[in-house]
């Protein structure tokens, strides 16, 4: 059914001709028009990106529900075959995928190999097995007609109460540019399986690897309409997307203003919307933790991603008496190991900023830090041959990469905790650090945020480990560790962070309708 050389996978994210994907096929934007991208590690232009419209996500969408009667009747086992058939796609071509997904975001090779590929091929084969296989027992009923819920008896009869779980219908999927792949597979694989058909709308910013995803999910013979993809801007193809008529539920990551937007059109409209959003996570610091392990995952917690992740810790809270200690070994582990350079190269740790725009913001916020009185320190090996200068506000100029949008390793001290630095998400590598004396303290200043996505306690007492994790308003708490996954957990945040959870089983109650079915028998 498919093999590699299907596969036309360019070595250049230049040379590839990003279209739209619908009913199956390749198709321009109608208007016509396109925009430009960019290689972050080197401000030249890339490939260019379609910028579509309301008539794109309409033919996207007639695509989709056309597509959505036989899709969510084909038998489980053929659904999962086919997803399975596009993890071993992903793993076949993952090297190439690697090196154009760093291309195009500006994450080292190191990170979207290692990490980005494998977890995209994993939520094909997770979806794939649970279909068909069930999470747990109980969901074992996803691939049954109905399941038997309850029976209890009214008068001289016996009522059967049963709930069924079926696909809602089309889904619209919007996703942001900081794991380009991997949040679209982390959205079309629970989608699809269950027997939906989507409209994909991946940002503008980083096309590369959707588009190149599309041609994986047609050489793994998914049928025609199932999955569709439309390039284009938030405004331009995002929102009519949401809007549409028959969408029925709308799965959003992304930032929190564009959030609320969306959470308000598609409520407005009646629709399903799961809202992925941003973070400003703390880690709490105890004087009782492991230090050396404190401090490694502190600074991979800071800088992993150029701090491009949703749940990095901008915000480490240290107990006083080791608040030195741990800001010096952390300050030296950085200049050691966070490498920073060419994203291609696989000893890079740490490459530029996303966008022009996303660098000028984060430039942004240090300047204001600076501007507030706060201790400012670009942790760089001052011997890093790479380096050719930097400014006061942190932009760093790389050899051979002197247009790329590089953002130094940033500490910030001495800030005061309502400062916007410390509560907005900067999404950049900046970490905020500020010393604490009591548990009760370390708590109230980790949950005094907007947002609540997730957190990290280190301590070696269990029990006060345990009292404090539980006490963290946050989707996701880490006990001595940060951002270990399984996924068969639920994800998701509270307050700004967002709305809903997804993934394992939770997926598959915000992708399917429960019914309710009752007999008298
Ligand atoms: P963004 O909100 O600017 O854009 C996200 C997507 O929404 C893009 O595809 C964009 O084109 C689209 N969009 C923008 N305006 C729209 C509109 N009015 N209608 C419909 N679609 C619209 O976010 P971003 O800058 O791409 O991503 C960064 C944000 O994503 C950060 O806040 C980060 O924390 C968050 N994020 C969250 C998670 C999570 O799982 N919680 C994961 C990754 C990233």
């Amino acid at each position: 059914m498919s093999n590699m050389s299907a596969l036309n996978i360019p070595a250049s994210v230049n040379d590839l001709k990003i279209q739209n994907y619908i009913n199956g096929q390749w198709c321009p934007p109608t208007t016509s028009k396109y925009m430009n991208s960019f290689d972050p590690a080197t401000g030249q232009q890339s490939c260019a990106i379609p910028d579509s419209n309301y008539t794109d996500i309409d033919n996207a969408v007639r695509a989709a529900k056309a597509a959505f009667p036989v899709w969510s009747n084909t038998p489980p086992e053929e659904r999962a075959a086919i997803l399975n058939r596009v993890a071993d796609l992903i793993d076949q071509n993952a090297d190439k995928l690697a090196m154009i997904e760093s291309q195009d975001q500006g994450k080292t090779i190191v990170s979207a190999r290692v990490a980005d590929m494998p977890l995209c091929s994993g939520y094909f084969r997770q979806f794939a097995r649970c279909i068909v296989e069930g999470f747990t027992e109980s969901q074992s009923r996803m691939n049954a007609p109905c399941t038997l819920t309850a029976v209890t008896k009214v008068e001289n009869s016996i009522l059967q109460s049963n709930t069924q779980h079926v696909p809602s219908g089309v889904a619209a999927l919007i996703t942001p540019w900081n794991f380009p792949m991997l949040m679209v597979c982390e959205k079309l694989a629970p989608c699809i399986a269950v027997g939906n058909t989507c409209v994909v709308k991946p940002t503008e910013l980083t096309s590369a690897t959707p588009y190149l995803l599309t041609m994986i999910l047609q050489a793994a013979g998914l049928p025609k309409g199932v999955a569709n993809f439309v390039f284009g801007t938030g405004v331009n193809a995002g929102e009519p997307l949401v809007k549409h008529k028959d969408i029925r539920l709308v799965s959003f990551t992304g930032g929190c203003e564009t959030g609320a937007k969306i959470g308000a059109m598609a409520g407005g409209l009646i629709k399903r919307v799961s809202l992925e959003l941003g973070g400003k996570n703390a880690n709490l610091v105890f004087n009782d933790c492991n230090i050396e392990h404190a401090v490694a995952t502190g600074v991979r917690a800071a800088f992993q991603n150029q701090g491009e992740i949703c749940l990095s810790a901008s915000r480490q809270y240290i107990q006083r008496d080791i608040y030195e200690k741990y800001v010096q070994m952390f300050r030296q582990m950085t200049m050691k190991e966070v490498c920073v350079g060419n994203p291609a190269s696989p000893n890079t740790y740490y490459g530029p900023m996303v966008s022009q725009k996303q660098m000028e913001k984060v430039l942004g916020y240090i300047r204001l830090a600076q501007e507030e009185g706060a201790k400012v320190e670009f942790m760089l090996n001052p011997n890093d041959p790479n380096v050719k200068s930097i400014s006061k506000d942190g932009k760093l100029t790389i050899k051979g990469f002197e247009g790329g949008y590089y953002v130094a390793p940033t500490l910030i001290t001495g800030i005061k905790q309502s400062s916007r630095v410390m509560q907005e998400e900067i999404f950049g590598p900046v970490v905020c650090m500020m010393p604490f004396d009591t548990e009760e303290e370390a708590i109230m200043l980790a949950n005094d945020s907007q947002y609540g996505l997730g957190s990290s306690v280190f301590t070696q007492d269990k029990t006060k480990l345990n009292r404090v994790m539980r006490q963290l308003n946050t989707g996701s708490v880490w006990g001595n560790s940060w951002m270990s996954w399984d996924d068969n957990m639920p994800f998701g945040g509270m307050g700004c962070s967002g709305t809903t959870r997804e993934h394992g089983p939770w997926s598959l109650e915000f992708y399917t309708e429960t019914k309710a079915l009752y007999t008298l028998v």
